[in-house]
């Protein structure tokens, strides 16, 4: 197997105690759209799928997709953060590929020279020849694909689609094979592999940079894991032993922008939004008042509705914590 068996995340991260406030987000989520063709049974799309307030909610972000109109006034701001921000991710709670200007969102980012990384995660069911090419022409550093199972039996069960496998593969093949200098990670979840995790690396272990199984663990909390054999969660995502974080640290490097330019402070829902990319810059957004009140909650344990229970802090990597630097990190946000 020609691929790195490792998580999609960077293992080259600067110690962030040391560094926070930092003057740019290190990530920051462009949300092209909240809707996906798939309903995994262990995502929160599943959920939304059968609720009656489905159409509200969207309402709510602003709509499906974002519009070229909010991507460019994003990319306008990010022009005014003093650094790169080191990674652009283009995904969200849908389905990247189903906004049809996304090669052109790419684009735009990659001639502002905004971000050292323009990335996105996708379920490859949507993946074209010529989607690869153009994404790839506008330039697309890295392609996280997501796989559902490796049999069609299986994508029903977890995804309750009817998908052509013998085709995504032919496709990933594709973007491997003329993909040049830019990354292609696959990862596919524990409980879509039935134990067939060696038939899985044999199968996309080549056409591949980096590949990994991913653990299935309750991220959503309108989800029912019943299902789940880990139900309470004795590794992360990451088959790391469980370490349980007090301050979460995705708010003091992350930022969000969601289809109708509201921006929140981490890769997760959170309400209320912090700013509106239609009314703020970016850049003010960041240093706000808002968000450093956020900093500061959760840096006190004064948990908001969001952060009770979420997953994400779980997740996170030793190089990020700040459970041990509160006091310090305090009084250097309290003097700006
Ligand atoms: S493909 Fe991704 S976003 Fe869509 S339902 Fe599955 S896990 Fe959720
Ligand atoms: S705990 Fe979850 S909701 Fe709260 S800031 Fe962190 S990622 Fe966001």
């Amino acid at each position: 197997m020609k691929a790195e068996n490792n998580p999609y995340y960077s293992t080259d991260r600067m110690i962030l105690a040391e560094n926070i406030p930092l003057q740019t987000p290190l990530t920051m989520f462009f949300c092209p759209t909240l809707v996906c063709n798939l309903s995994c049974k262990y995502c929160v799309q599943s959920y939304w799928k059968h609720s009656e307030n489905y159409k509200s909610y969207i309402q709510r972000w602003g709509g499906a997709y974002m519009t070229l109109e909010t991507v460019e006034k994003a990319i306008f701001d990010c022009q005014s953060f003093p650094d790169k921000i080191k990674d652009i991710n283009l995904t969200s709670f849908g389905e990247p590929l189903l906004h049809t200007d996304l090669p052109r969102i790419v684009r735009l980012i990659n001639e502002a020279g905004i971000a050292d990384r323009i990335q996105f995660f996708t379920n490859g069911t949507l993946l074209t020849k010529k989607l690869s090419e153009e994404l790839l022409d506008a330039g697309l550093s890295e392609l996280r694909i997501s796989l559902q199972g490796i049999t069609a039996e299986k994508y029903k069960d977890i995804a309750g689609a009817t998908v052509d496998l013998t085709q995504i593969i032919e496709r990933i093949a594709y973007f491997c094979s003329i993909k040049g200098n830019a990354k292609l990670y696959i990862k596919c979840a524990d409980i879509a592999l039935d134990g067939n995790e060696q038939k899985f690396y044999e199968m996309f272990g080549d056409i591949c940079d980096k590949i990994y199984v991913e653990h299935i663990v309750p991220l959503f909390k309108d989800v029912d894991y019943s299902y789940l054999e880990d139900k309470d969660g004795s590794k992360n995502k990451y088959q790391q032993d469980l370490k349980t974080t007090r301050v979460c640290p995705n708010c003091f490097y992350t930022i969000a922008v969601w289809p109708g330019g509201d921006v929140l402070p981490c890769c997760n829902f959170y309400e209320p939004p912090i700013g509106n990319v239609h009314t703020q810059s970016l850049v003010d957004i960041w240093n706000g008042k808002a968000r450093k009140e956020v900093l500061l909650r959760q840096l006190r344990c004064e948990y908001d509705y969001n952060c009770v229970d979420c997953y994400v802090p779980n997740n996170q990597q030793p190089s990020d914590n700040l459970d041990g630097s509160v006091g310090e990190i305090i009084k250097r946000l309290e003097v700006i």
